[in-house]
């Protein structure tokens, strides 16, 4: 199970700090159903919605989510390519993991489990709302497919302040589509130049 920290300096917003991996390659895949914590306000399953739309627009038919519900999501243990969004508390992510430092707060995580092509994404809802949840969310559903942390200026940099990116970039599509054998962003509006480059 890969277990992926997104967190960040109180002043600013969601930032990733560490990619924990038990030295296994998460199975990727194109088709995933999404299932949306009724705990969320319904503010924030709109803005869950919104995260999980932008994935789309980015990567267009390849990526086939043929389902985004809300209800209870149990992915550990069950079949298929589930993505659950969960709602918890920067409290719960700091127990889980015993891991803080002075002046950050802990805003959402992924647990990726490679057995059964499920994640779980937990996100702080007391520590952030609006712009900041969406981002939150949209870079850890890259992580929930399988994607790592790249440059500053893409979606999947462990840090983002204002100037960040809010939606998968040039970048985060061309890995997504590198962990699938491809080595293109398939838009002819990115440049031929486009690199990934990690960033733990
Ligand atoms: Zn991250």
């Amino acid at each position: 199970m890969d277990r992926t920290f997104l967190v960040g300096p109180s002043l600013i917003l969601a930032a990733c700090i560490a990619l924990i991996t038990t030295g296994c390659h998460a199975r990727t895949g194109n088709t995933y159903r999404v299932i949306i914590d009724p705990n969320f306000s319904a503010e924030n399953q709109e803005l869950a919605r919104s995260a999980v739309a932008t994935w789309r627009s980015a990567l267009g038919d390849e990526l086939n989510i043929w389902s985004v519900e809300v209800g209870e999501c149990h992915a550990s243990g069950s079949p298929g390519r589930e993505l659950c969004i969960h709602a918890s508390t920067g409290a719960w992510l700091t127990s889980q993991f015993s891991y803080n430092v002075p002046g950050v707060h802990d805003y959402a995580l992924t647990w990726r489990d490679v057995d059964n092509d499920s994640a779980d994404t937990y996100v702080a809802v007391d520590l952030i709302s609006g712009q900041s949840l969406q981002r939150s969310v949209t870079h850890e559903l890259g992580h929930a497919m399988g994607l790592q942390h790249t440059q500053p200026g893409t979606l999947m940099f462990w840090f983002m302040n204002a100037d960040e990116a809010l939606v998968p970039t040039c970048v985060d599509k061309l890995q997504w589509h590198q962990l699938r054998g491809m080595n293109t962003t398939d838009d002819s509006s990115c440049p031929a130049t486009t690199q990934v480059t990690y960033f733990h």
